[in-house]
């Protein structure tokens, strides 16, 4: 077998006489080709405790030989995400953290969407309230106000839209400028 020269050589350098995690904790002899050794090195007991209450030793084994070696590694922390999550939420494991998350997006979606919908309906209004085809006369002091601002008028909206996702007051915010 070629891993004693390889994986053995470079995962462990603590030698025979101190067993990795995973064989302490199931109190057998850490072989000089285990296969837990490199990723559960003895100093972090708790994670092999962790995946090994909740996917089984053997199972984790089993995983373990079925990847390639560049794999194990994310394997691994992948695996002892997994279980520390189903120890933490016992019904939802990590599928908690998912459906969270999911949750998350899909309300910042929402939000987005509205704001969207709010910057076409500004810039619809500023068109319409344009002082292209109106006299100076008719236009109203708050227009006039707005008129100033003309040049910079794509940054103003740009900031209006950050302060109607932030603060929910858009609504007023816009009515006081225009
Ligand atoms: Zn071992």
């Amino acid at each position: 077998m070629k891993e004693s020269s390889t994986s053995g050589g470079a995962g462990r350098k603590q030698g025979a006489a101190s067993p990795c995690a995973a064989c302490k904790l199931l109190r057998r002899r850490c072989s000089q080709d285990c296969v837990f050794a490199p990723y559960f090195p003895a100093d972090e007991p708790h994670k092999f405790a962790s995946v090994h209450k909740v996917f089984g030793a053997s199972n984790v084994n089993k995983m373990l030989q079925e990847l390639p070696e560049h794999h194990r590694g994310d394997a691994v922390s992948s695996m002892v995400y997994e279980a520390n999550a189903r120890i933490r939420d016992p019904v939802y494991g990590c599928v908690g953290a998912i459906s969270s998350l999911q949750q998350q997006i899909d309300v910042l979606q929402a939000q987005l969407a509205v704001s969207q919908a709010e910057v076409v309906h500004m810039r619809m209004r500023h068109f319409s309230s344009s002082p292209v085809n109106q006299s100076p006369e008719n236009i109203s002091p708050p227009s006039r106000h707005h008129q100033s601002r003309t040049p910079t008028r794509s940054l103003f909206g740009m900031d209006m839209v950050v302060d109607q996702t932030n603060m929910g007051m858009g609504e007023s915010l816009w009515s006081s400028c225009n």
